[in-house]
């Protein structure tokens, strides 16, 4: 189980989730005032961002470590430029899947 990204369009930039992690999961994206899952791969499940996201933005899942960064970083050649960069797009295609299951 882990926490993953609903419906970016609901996230209200609150920034609940980046201060209540005890895990440092999330950064704050200050240029679309949006969440950002950076570090998923270390949530620990405790459930408190998901209970304290205004709105709801976040659902608690059974798969765990389903996050493009994560095999991301998981290369060997990736760099740190190369993880900022993904982190960076993660919200566009976060905002992207979020369309396509409306629109499905
Ligand atoms: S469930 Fe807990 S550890 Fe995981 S991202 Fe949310 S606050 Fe952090
Ligand atoms: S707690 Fe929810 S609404 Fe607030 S910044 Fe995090 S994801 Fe967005």
């Amino acid at each position: 189980m882990s926490v993953q990204r609903y419906d970016l369009n609901a996230c209200i930039g609150c920034e609940s989730c980046v201060t209540i992690c005890p895990m440092d999961v999330f950064r704050f994206d200050y240029d679309q005032m949006k969440s950002v899952m950076a570090y998923p791969e270390n949530c620990q499940s405790c459930g408190q961002c998901y209970v304290n996201c205004q709105g709801r933005s976040l659902i608690i899942s059974d798969n765990m470590f389903g996050y493009a960064i994560t095999s991301y970083r998981a290369t060997t050649t990736a760099t740190h430029a190369d993880v900022e960069a993904a982190i960076k797009a993660q919200p566009a295609k976060s905002a992207k899947a979020a369309e396509e299951k409306k629109a499905s």
